[in-house]
């Protein structure tokens, strides 16, 4: 179930508020719900106000790696001698999250608004949004409301232009979408240097994710505090979370919640629970990119980024995917290896031949020819992928494998054993 849908009681909705409201979407629709005044009150500000008004809400990245934004917008040199570029990130690459699309399709001018606000926070000139080529939809409703916005002069001098991906999953990853924005192979880049200190076309540059800046308006608008007091648990993990949840639950769709909101609660809750018949299996709660939790530890996480890491795993970007009994965890992990051996750049060793080796040995046990001697291969594989590359694709193609023979070691075995006949041929 997607948005439009009706809110459960137990949401807390601050981003996804006009979610499925149509006036919303236009320029004079949002400015009817109060849109574009915090922008024109932030463009009185100095900008390290809004950077200090933003780290004390506690906002932290929601694409993924939750850094903390006020503290990366601080990054960019306070003395301007060159030009600052914001990107952006628009891309929402990673399978089983699908909540940036709905912000850019439903509040397109909160996004907007959100970026210019970060535009005059870190003094940027230009700002690129990094759309990914597959949402078209939310591509023309942008395309609709920054013409809508420019018109009637709302950025000042904050230049904001939309740059359209081409599908790589890799130019998700910020420093491959500036190379994809410079017209180059997406290939992500060596760090240091931080794009903070040399970026998009070698400049100091800051990139954000869209849930991240479309709720920057509204901590300029209700106060730090009132962001800060949204946290159910961890003081360090504030706000609200859209969470895509996916897979063997009775309602799919995009939820938002309170930071530190219970796992449990939202599959059996928000969600309706597993389809009739069944009980749950396994979780991946941050995207397929973390760890997968088995059913006790799911059942016990607190959605936060400390909750997560507790349990082992990440919040990531918060798509939850979900798995029934029914679920063949050999085969979905074979199919993520897959994906990512298909995404790799191929420019590390350890991911180019990591993750297609992963891939084949896996294959070959769901083909029935697998010996036990590949799961310690699979695991020593993933152990020379982890914490080596350019960027952490490798890593995430890692990250399932491991947890996956940990957790449920006896369903690979089941496949090399003869005990499960084989669901792929040789
Ligand atoms: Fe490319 Fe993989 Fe290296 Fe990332 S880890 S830079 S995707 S080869």
């Amino acid at each position: 179930m997607g948005f439009p849908h009706t809110p459960h009681p137990r949401e807390t909705l601050v981003l996804s508020k006009h979610f499925g409201d149509t006036d919303a979407r236009t320029y004079k629709g949002w400015v009817k719900r109060g849109g574009y005044e915090m922008l024109n009150q932030a463009l009185a500000m100095e900008p390290a106000a809004i950077i200090e008004e933003v780290k004390a809400s506690g906002l932290r990245g929601r694409g993924g790696a939750g850094f903390p934004t006020g503290l990366k917008w601080s990054f960019m040199p306070r003395e301007k001698k060159k030009p600052h570029y914001l990107c952006v990130n628009a891309d929402e690459s990673e399978p089983g999250t699908f909540k940036d699309r709905e912000i850019m399709r439903w509040t397109p001018h909160g996004l907007l608004e959100g970026t210019a606000i970060a535009a005059h926070a870190i003094q940027a000139d230009v700002t690129y949004i990094y759309i990914r080529g597959e949402f078209t939809e939310a591509w023309d409703i942008m395309e609709r409301a920054l013409a809508e916005a420019n018109a009637a002069g709302v950025f000042g001098k904050i230049k904001i232009y939309l740059h359209r991906g081409a599908g790589a999953y890799i130019c998700g990853e910020e420093t491959a979408m500036m190379n994809s924005i410079e017209g180059k192979r997406g290939n992500p880049r060596i760090k240091p240097p931080f794009p903070a200190a040399a970026g998009l076309f070698g400049m100091p540059t800051t990139i954000n994710n869209v849930e991240t800046l479309a709720a920057v308006p509204l901590i300029l608008e209700n106060g730090a505090a009132w962001y800060k007091g949204l946290c159910l648990s961890n003081p360090k993990s504030t706000g609200t979370k859209l969470l895509s949840v996916c897979g063997h639950v009775q309602k799919p769709g995009n939820y938002e919640v309170t930071m530190g909101f219970p796992l449990k609660d939202l599959l059996y809750d928000l969600c309706g629970g597993m389809r009739p018949g069944r009980t749950l299996k396994a979780v991946i709660p941050g995207g397929s990119s973390v760890p997968i939790l088995n059913r006790e530890e799911a059942e016990s996480t607190l959605l936060d980024y400390e909750g997560c890491v507790e349990k082992g795993t990440m919040l990531g970007s918060g798509g939850v995917i979900v798995f029934d009994d029914s679920a063949d965890l050999v085969y979905q992990i074979m199919r993520l290896a897959r994906f990512y051996a298909h995404e790799s750049c191929a420019q590390c060793t350890q991911c180019r031949e990591g993750t297609a080796w992963t891939t084949k040995i896996l294959e070959r046990i769901l083909a029935g020819q697998g010996k036990m001697a590949d799961l310690d291969l699979l695991l020593d594989l993933a152990d020379n992928m982890t914490g080596k590359t350019i960027c952490v694709l490798s890593d995430s193609c890692a990250a399932p494998v491991v947890s996956g023979i940990k957790k449920f070691r006896n369903e690979f075995e089941a496949y090399i054993t003869g005990n499960r006949k084989p669901v792929i041929a040789a």
